[in-house]
């Protein structure tokens, strides 16, 4: 089965609007194993917008349109759906009653465009909105189908996942199954390269990688009659990737590295203060989006200037005067100082050039150094970050927790 987006909307033509809907429904019938070989965005046109159907189906079996079941006039999806399998427009009574309903529940007044949104074309499958007033639409005639859905992503999502998705596993034979190992400190292409004879081996299950923030992604994917049977062949090849990479693999499927630190950190109830230069509260920040992180987070400072790296953290004023604030000697006082003052067994530090400016010779922009004392036991790592400001700093909370997941797991 090939498919088609087509994302209906004069605001994503003009970029009012990122299509967000275009890459949700890419994602999801990848996984399902349809093929999707176009994706398009056109305006609330009629006539473009029936040239661009027609055209779609021209070279496809499944069109996917988002947006342009509302109730205005310029919302035309289903008239030019229904123009393309020469059906009627019909009233649904269901469609009508819930629309009316949802107004009542809302104590927004309906107004007579609204039962506009009610008429779906004859020989339709309707799929009901929880979530907002205009209902989705299937139909499906001569070999071809076209699935309507609402433009607002909060609708959008849930009718695709609890209606439409069900509905397209029915019709593929075969079920696809993936699993994302996310791995830290290792570049893409350095990733690419440790398993370029796995990936240049590959039939089924296929390995894609790729890489995402600071991150490195390997995604193993297997095609089988059952999700089980998928399971069951990817297993042997993720091990063969674990064996290559070790700790490298922070973790699997949707999470990140705060995520992961934090919950090392409570499993091994180790306490943590940070102290932060460059990373500005980014790295405390981090560990706080971690919800039960308060009983082993006790404190976190930002300490721009030197004068608070002395106040606060105890950074001594030779040590600043010597090697300067970005320097391993200060990050490891930092660290010291951060574990110090708070009383936790851990400290972490970070001291950098985010830039674009304050560069010195000898300590280039995204030259940071990293500090960790852990029961006290101090190390700094030197790291050299490559990118804008916010891509520096964001690297070096990644790789500040990403050492400390390290740390954590010897
Ligand atoms: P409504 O009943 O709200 O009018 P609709 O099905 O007619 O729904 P549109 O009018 O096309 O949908 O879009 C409504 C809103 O949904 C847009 O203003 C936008 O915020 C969001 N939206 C529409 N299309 C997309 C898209 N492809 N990706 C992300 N958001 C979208
Ligand atoms: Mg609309």
């Amino acid at each position: 089965m090939q498919a088609e987006i087509i994302a209906v909307g004069t605001e994503i033509l003009l970029g009012d609007i990122l299509n967000t809907n275009a890459q949700y429904l890419a994602l999801e019938l990848a996984e399902l194993g349809i093929d999707v070989h176009y994706q398009t965005v056109v305006g609330d046109n009629p006539k473009r917008l029936e040239n661009t159907l027609f055209h779609a189906f021209s070279r496809a079996d499944l069109i996917i349109t988002t947006g342009g079941l509302g109730p205005t006039e310029d919302d035309l999806t289903k008239e030019t759906g229904a123009k393309y399998f020469q059906e009627e427009l019909v009233l649904d009574e269901r469609a009508f009653k819930r629309i009316q309903k949802y107004f009542q529940k809302t104590g927004r007044e309906m107004t007579q465009n609204n039962k506009k949104q009610a008429f779906v074309p004859k020989n339709s499958t309707v799929l009901y909105n929880d979530n907002g007033t205009a209902p989705g639409i299937i139909i499906e005639k001569n070999q071809k189908i076209m699935i309507m859905l609402p433009g607002p992503p909060k609708e959008t999502v849930p009718m695709f996942e609890n209606q439409v998705k069900p509905y397209l596993q029915k019709r593929q034979e075969y079920t696809f199954v993936s699993r994302i190992l996310r791995i830290a400190g290792v570049g893409e292409s350095a990733m690419e390269t440790k398993v370029k004879d796995l990936i240049d081996a590959q039939t089924n299950p296929t390995i894609a990688p790729y890489a995402k923030d600071a991150e490195s992604i390997l995604r193993i994917t297997a095609k089988a009659k059952t999700k089980q049977e998928a399971q069951s062949m990817i297993a042997p090849v993720a091990e063969e990737i674990y064996n290559r990479f070790g700790h490298d693999i922070y973790a699997e499927g949707e999470t990140n590295m705060q995520t992961v630190t934090a919950q090392l950190l409570l499993k091994k109830a180790k306490t943590i203060a940070t102290a932060e230069s460059c990373t500005g509260g980014a790295l405390a920040s981090a560990l706080v989006e971690y919800p039960g992180i308060s009983s082993v987070f006790l404190d976190g400072t930002v300490t721009y200037s030197n004068e608070a790296k002395q106040k606060r953290l105890g950074v001594k004023q030779e040590t600043l005067q010597k090697y300067g604030a970005v320097s391993a000697e200060t990050a490891k006082e930092m660290a010291e100082g951060a574990a110090n003052t708070a009383g936790t067994e851990i400290g972490l530090a970070t001291t950098g050039i985010a830039g674009p400016n304050g560069a010195e010779e000898n300590k280039p922009v995204g030259l940071v150094y990293i500090g960790l004392t852990i029961d006290g036991v101090t190390q700094v790592k030197q790291c050299h970050f490559v990118g804008n400001r916010e891509k520096i700093r964001t690297r070096a909370v990644y790789t500040a927790l990403d050492w400390l997941r390290r740390e954590l797991l010897k």
